[in-house]
């Protein structure tokens, strides 16, 4: 491959602050800034200027139509493309693009999910600028980030409430730091650097799914002879049309200044990993959404498939997505660093504690930011990470905190007895934290990775979950010590108290085990919401709408849309995995495995005919379990078509979702069982579809 030059290809199709400061006039850019950094309103006749800069820019580099870009409640995004050209006079074109396109856009919202909150006579919604994101530049089009909202100023999209929760956090870490004497820091800002798995496969043998055509997952297949057991896969060489296709993919990303940094194989067989490095969380948010859209864009120009449905092959480990998550001030401090003197340190562990807290008293929230009909089989089942929300701190400042708490000595480098403000804390090490791969909250060092996200998730969900609640930890600990006479002491206490009252959501063992499970919910109370079923309805629970109406996050009426468009998309979703069984089995297995019976039959038969000796065991035991499994087959396909038929007849969203989890992925379940066994017994050459092996070593 040519020589790329990385520094001049990164970000040139981004107007990005360099193209600001080049294009606008002095005025014109410290204003965008103010609007940028400090959130100050945006006057008319500056966006007027920005939008005819954008558009210059955006022309001499191949764009044609501008779109408002935004994240509407599919989880995936939306634009409709206006192209620049106004007419003249006399018949001819000019590119003309004015402050209020770019400030504000109405696209027909009536086809994206509103969940009840938009009746049809208002079925207009409009977007609005979020000049906190780059514009960039895709396929010819200049992409403005926009925030979707209904007429009447409810959030349609998951960018708003994400904002909206940016500005909490912001509010209540700003009254925490004045309170430790900072009365410089001007804002605060969450970060996320999010991880994304996905699996590749060969477009050819992907095309002969129609599970994965049609549900990202395959609904069927045993298991290959070898699967992911060598543990050969992960960290290992990548292959020549994966090593092509990173190459290509990291091009693409570092062209609209995404800052694609490591990638590796993962775990399973055709599974891979790609991890940015960390931004400001709404414009990481973006940046995850483009990243995921280009990932299936480039691979496709490979002649593969990326997959990023959470479980696309059962018995195989699923893709996540790992949300780093930290708060830092403008002035470059990372507030989850214990710092050098005893008095940051103290301030540290303050926002330790509001974490820990947030955790434990919005596990619920943090669950449900998560839940989808996908994400539920890794979540639900046997794997990494558990659907039980607790958080790992490793062993050194599990220990600092039991040495607060009891009073107690702490045993590090040298034995001090822990007082606030007065002692130091030793640096933490991310080899001191990071072990524990089962967790699904684990502090990093210097963050915290939330790693509960499934691979297709939006990360803009948990983010504002998670900023919310800490935020609401924030809020109570500023209440209490705006009004405290002896502010050391007190913090003092604070600490202890909330160290000994979360207690029970910090566990450092091993998430996956049945123990951990009885412990988790009998012993110590925890939530275990298995399901979207299970979790979504926590939405709708009074401590979780207060709170989150208390910061000015969602109003009511927007919480109920949402628990509603999560609910019956997870409703959706397994309705067509079901029927795409149904089609499957009737249509294609059914028919193979008769073939297969009727060629043994004949064999048999004519077998017999040559000699009476030849007992054809092989022919008739296979023939014999085949035409029992065909049976088993039919009924268990005629029991889930009637599960279909029923859901159709449930309104109630929340009974309809129950009836999904309950009765239809059950009956799915049984169907699958039996096809698989039939796989097995079946030749190859009759089988309709290709084969877990044939899928997971496609990619050579
Ligand atoms: P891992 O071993 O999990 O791959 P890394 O240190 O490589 O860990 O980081 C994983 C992700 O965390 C990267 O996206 C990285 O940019 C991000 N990250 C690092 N520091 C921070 C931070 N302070 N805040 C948020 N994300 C961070
Ligand atoms: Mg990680």
């Amino acid at each position: 491959m040519d020589r790329i030059n990385v520094p001049e290809l990164f970000g040139s199709l981004v107007f990005n602050d360099k193209e600001m400061k080049a294009r606008l006039s002095d005025d014109v850019y410290a204003s965008l800034k103010k609007t940028i950094d400090e959130n100050v309103r945006l006057d008319e006749k500056v966006a007027d200027a920005v939008a005819e800069e954008m558009k210059n820019w955006a022309l001499e580099n191949g764009a044609t139509h501008f779109t408002h870009w935004f994240q509407p409640l599919t989880g995936v995004t939306a634009e409709k493309h206006d192209s620049f050209i106004t007419p003249t006079s006399d018949n001819e074109v000019i590119m003309e693009f004015s402050g209020k396109e770019l400030i504000k856009g109405e696209p027909d919202a009536s086809s994206f999910p509103s969940g009840g909150l938009r009746a049809t006579f208002e079925a207009r919604g409009y977007t609005a600028w979020d000049p906190t994101s780059y514009a960039f530049i895709k396929d010819h089009t200049l992409c403005i980030p926009t925030a979707f909202c209904s007429y009447s100023g409810e959030a349609l999209d998951k960018k708003t409430p994400l904002l909206r929760s940016m500005q909490a956090i912001n509010r209540q870490t700003l009254r925490i730091l004045r309170l430790f004497g900072n009365d410089t820091v001007k804002y605060v800002r969450t970060s996320v650097g999010p991880e994304q798995e996905y699996f590749l496969v060969d477009k050819e043998v992907f095309n002969k799914r129609p599970d994965l055509i049609y549900t990202g997952r395959t609904l069927f297949g045993a298991m290959p002879p070898k699967g992911q057991e060598m543990d050969d896969h992960y960290f290992g060489v990548i292959k020549p049309r994966v090593r092509e296709f990173m190459e290509d993919l990291n091009q693409e990303l570092w062209k609209l200044g995404i800052l694609a940094k490591t990638e590796h194989n993962e775990v399973a067989p055709a599974q891979h990993e790609l991890a940015p490095i960390y931004s400001t969380t709404n414009v990481a948010t973006d940046a995850n959404q483009l990243t995921m859209e280009i990932m299936k864009k480039v691979a496709s120009r490979h002649g593969m498939e990326c997959l990023l449905h959470e479980k696309p092959f059962a018995g195989v480990n699923g893709s996540g997505k790992h949300n780093n998550w930290s708060i830092s001030t403008d002035t470059g401090v990372n507030l989850l660093s214990p710092g050098k003197t005893p008095y940051e340190n103290a301030q540290f562990l303050l926002f330790l504690c509001a974490v820990i807290q947030a955790v434990d008293d919005y596990q619920d929230l943090l669950r449900l930011s998560v839940a989808t009909a996908g994400n539920d089989h890794r979540l639900g089942a046997n794997e990494a990470p558990p659907a039980i929300i607790s958080v790992f701190l490793g062993a050194e400042l599990s220990a600092i905190l039991e040495a607060i708490k009891e009073d107690k000595p702490y045993k590090g480098t040298e034995e001090v007895k822990m007082k606030l403000g007065v002692h130091s804390l030793p640096r933490f090490s991310r080899d001191t934290t990071d072990r524990n791969r089962t967790s699904p909250f684990a502090f990093t060092g210097n963050k915290f990775e939330f790693r509960s996200l499934g691979s297709s998730n939006s990360i803009a969900c948990s983010n504002i979950m998670l900023n919310a609640a800490v935020a609401e930890s924030l809020r109570q600990y500023a209440d209490e010590l705006e009004k405290s006479e002896n502010f050391e002491n007190d913090l003092h206490e604070l600490i202890k108290r909330v160290i000994t009252e979360h207690q029970r959501i910090l566990f450092d063992g091993n998430g996956y085990g049945e123990e951990w499970v009885k412990e988790a919910t009998e012993v110590r109370g925890l939530s275990n919401l298995r399901t979207t079923a299970d979790a979504m309805p926590h939405l709708l629970d009074e401590k979780n709408k207060k709170m989150l109406k208390q910061h000015k996050i969602f109003t009511d009426a927007e919480l109920e849309s949402r628990c509603e468009i999560m609910l019956d998309n997870y409703v959706k979703t397994v309705n067509i995995e079901g029927l795409t069984m149904v089609d499957m089995v009737r249509k294609n297995y059914l028919p193979a495995i008769e073939r297969y019976l009727f060629r043994l039959a004949e064999t048999t038969s004519y077998m017999r005919q040559v000699s009476d000796k030849v007992k054809c065991n092989y022919e008739v035991t296979t023939m014999e379990r085949l035409s029992e499994l065909t049976d088993y087959i039919m009924n268990a396909v005629i029991e889930l078509e009637e599960a279909l038929s029923e859901l159709k007849t449930i309104s109630d969203i929340f009974k309809a979702s129950e009836y999904v989890r309950d009765t239809l992925l059950p009956r799915m379940d049984h169907v699958r069982k039996h096809v698989d066994e039939a796989e097995m017994l079946t030749s190859q050459r009759d089988w309709p579809f290709p084969s877990y092996g044939q899928l997971l070593f496609s990619v050579k």
